[in-house]
């Protein structure tokens, strides 16, 4: 390289000049130089020594060193970064193209938050729907403030640290010359903006938690793990967004005697051998929005252990996607044959008369398993 110009004179200003009057020479500078933008073919060469005049006159300390000492009091040990103005090619850049390219980034609107709510519901609920009250904290826009942050009367100030960009400029030194690294403005959060006067209602946060009090419907056929959306009640939105959805997922907490499999409801039914060899009329417990209720079964002679009996319509509403019911499920009761494993003397003599006659044991044939099999299978463990 040929011997270094002086820095003022790259930059055409005077050597009294202003940090300002610097900057705006800059600024007319490195545009006109930009590899990207000047054809001229030694524009990268003049680009790289604006950069580096403006990295020496706009750092004070540099600039006291560099006035006293020339070139040798800036270049002694790790030399200048070549783009260390970055930052500021970035504002040019804005103003090439049309302006407002990283505004329009950072203050883009922005969906709120979706928020979950674990709602637990007792079984008869799920089957038939309830209404509920909840209570969940949310965020707020302030209403003092409507979300500014700055205390009514007053409004938000251009960020000093960055100058309203929302970034600022890290310049470090490293064995390797210097690293210049572009990070959010950590006083304006990148907004570009600062609030003066920060509103009491919120604290300049724009936002306040609220306890929220909402009126759901759960619909009647909902199930454990069924997720509940309630458009548009998650957190607000930012910069004009449209706010998050609240979901609500059920817990189901177990019944005593039923079970559920989809829209059908299944309960168990004990019965003893006399009664399941001569038949017999058992009540069966069903649900009904009212409550617990019950309908007669019948038994009818020579039922086995596990067979199950089907009573239509008696199960849980059927829930289309739509939220629409179409129909009821079934009550499967599934019997259940007890087996004396006690018997008194009077029992005993009466079950040993029963035995001579009936017949040997047989092994029956192995058959493939059936669906009352696997009802009971399912049942399992209880
Ligand atoms: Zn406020
Ligand atoms: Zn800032």
């Amino acid at each position: 390289m040929s011997p270094k110009r002086d820095y003022y004179e790259i930059l055409g200003v005077p050597r009294g000049a202003s940090q300002d009057e610097i900057k705006r020479a800059f600024r007319r500078k490195a545009r006109q130089y930009h590899p990207d933008v000047s054809d001229d073919p030694g524009a990268e060469d003049r680009f790289k020594e604006v950069n580096e005049a403006y990295e020496v006159l706009s750092d004070p300390s540099k600039r006291a060193a560099y006035d006293r000492f020339g070139h040798a009091g800036v270049n002694g040990t790790a030399g200048v970064d070549p783009f260390a103005g970055f930052a500021d090619i970035g504002d040019i850049f804005d103003e090439f193209f049309g302006g407002g390219f990283r505004t329009r980034t950072r203050r883009a609107p922005r969906r709120g938050q979706d928020l979950q709510y674990r709602l637990t519901i007792d079984f008869e609920e799920a089957i038939f729907g309830t209404e509920r009250e909840i209570e969940f904290e949310q965020t707020t826009t302030c209403p003092a403030c409507r979300g500014t942050g700055a205390e009514p009367g007053t409004s938000p100030i251009r960020c000093p640290t960055c100058g309203g960009r929302g970034q600022v400029r890290n310049v470090r030194q490293t064995f390797l010359g210097q690293m210049v690294n572009i990070t959010t403005c950590p006083d304006c959060r990148g907004s570009g903006e600062v609030v003066s006067t920060p509103c009491r209602e919120c604290g300049g946060r724009g936002q306040v938690r609220q306890v929220r009090r909402l009126t759901v419907n759960i619909p009647a056929g909902v199930d454990h793990g069924t997720q509940i959306r309630i458009s548009g009640e998650g957190e607000p939105g930012s910069n004009g967004g449209p706010p998050g959805n609240l979901y609500i997922i059920i817990s189901v907490r177990p019944h005593r005697y039923f079970r559920r499999r989809d829209d059908d409801l299944l309960i168990k039914i004990q019965i003893n051998v006399a009664q399941a060899a001569l038949g017999h009329v058992v009540r069966v417990p069903i649900l009904t929005p009212g409550g617990e209720s019950s309908t007669e079964l019948e038994i009818p002679p020579g039922t086995q252990s596990g067979q199950v009996f089907v009573i239509k319509g008696k199960g849980v509403p059927r829930l289309r996607r739509d939220g629409t019911h179409v129909g009821y499920g079934d009550l499967l009761v599934i019997v259940e044959v007890e087996i004396p494993k006690r018997l008194t003397q009077e029992q005993r003599e009466l079950f040993e008369q029963l035995g001579e006659t009936l017949g040997e044991a047989v092994i029956p044939p192995a058959h493939e398993k059936g669906f009352f099999e696997r009802v009971i299978d399912w049942l399992g463990g209880e």
